[in-house]
């Protein structure tokens, strides 16, 4: 895997893993420590230019994959990062905060379940009390679970998706719009799979199409208070999500080789983005869809 720098120009179809997968299974929500390959969120690959100095950011799913790529890519660029995670994932957490930490910047850990509407509150309050205000949240958590009978999708599991992947954004909105100020940038994840959705994932493909409805109705309701709302659409992206459930065992060897780029991405290539439209270059940008899908684009 490559761990170049992602300025320097490169072939898209040769960089990162471009070989099979193993299969490989860890419980939910998984490590990405104990992937293999572990996933490139960044690590050694991004680098930054204080495109968000100063700005104060709540990542949720902050410990691994696309989060974790968001959180480094942020105090990379100058910001201040509080992370919300799943307890069993403290060990993915530390290793965020320890680079954060790195590049001058304060981290702090919120570890907690976002399907309890009381302990959302609590993060914002939190992650607002201990930053000192809140600037960005990039809402990315999510929890995916494939299941190849839509009888055998338990009633919990329904209940638990809807709960982490949508109502966690209301609760967690409801709690924050009071204290945000003009300029503040909320980015949600969705994904290609609220337009091209596959058969054994209809709990969590109706999960991702609402979080588009979600964050466009939000968008107009807060554009008034120069507040920004956009959603990330990734295709197949390499992490602890997949390996955990997300797809199923005989699946994982193919993750990814359907795209015209004939590969995964890495967390890494969503990194850009996630800079982008959290800072004041994307002013204009509001209510908007961006797919990070090699190739496979949204409807
Ligand atoms: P990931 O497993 O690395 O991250 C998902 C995170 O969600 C976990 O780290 C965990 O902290 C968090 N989470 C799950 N349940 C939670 C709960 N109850 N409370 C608090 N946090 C919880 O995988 P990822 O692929 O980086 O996932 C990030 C987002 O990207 C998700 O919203 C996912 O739906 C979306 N997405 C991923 C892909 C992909 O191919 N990996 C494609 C499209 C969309
Ligand atoms: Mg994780």
């Amino acid at each position: 895997m490559s761990t170049e720098g992602t300025n320097e120009i490169q072939d898209p179809r040769g960089e990162f893993q471009q070989e099979r997968y193993e299969k490989q299974q860890q419980k939910a929500p998984g490590l990405q420590s104990g992937m293999k390959p572990v996933p490139d969120s960044g690590e050694q690959s991004y680098h930054g230019c204080n495109r968000l100095r100063g700005r104060k950011a709540l990542v949720t799913g902050g410990d691994s994959g696309i989060g974790r790529a968001a959180a480094i890519a942020y105090a990379r660029e100058g910001a201040d990062v509080a992370l919300n995670y799943l307890p069993e994932e403290q060990s993915d957490a530390e290793e965020v905060a320890e680079l954060i930490r790195k590049e001058g910047r304060k981290a702090v850990l919120l570890p907690g379940d976002l399907s309890d509407e009381v302990f959302c509150k609590k993060l914002v309050r939190d992650a607002l009390e201990k930053l000192g205000g809140l600037d960005i949240m990039a809402l990315v958590a999510g929890k995916q679970v494939a299941v190849e009978d839509i009888r055998d999708i338990t009633t919990e599991q329904l209940t638990k998706t809807f709960e982490v992947n949508v109502f966690s954004l209301f609760w967690i909105a409801k709690e924050a719009l009071p204290h945000l100020k003009p300029g503040t940038s909320i980015i949600t994840c969705s994904s290609i799979q609220a337009y091209q959705p596959g058969k054994n994932l209809v709990d969590y493909a109706s999960t991702k199409a609402a979080i588009i409805a979600f964050s466009r109705s939000l968008a107009k309701q807060v554009a008034p208070k120069g507040i920004r709302v956009n959603v990330v659409a990734p295709g197949p992206i390499w992490t602890a999500l997949q390996v955990t459930g997300g797809q199923l065992q005989k699946d994982l060897p193919e993750f990814g080789r359907k795209t015209p780029l004939k590969r995964a991405g890495q967390p890494v290539e969503l990194s850009g983005l996630y800079v982008f439209l959290a800072s004041q270059e994307s002013s204009f940008i509001t209510a908007e869809v961006f797919g990070v899908t090699g190739g496979m684009h949204l409807a």
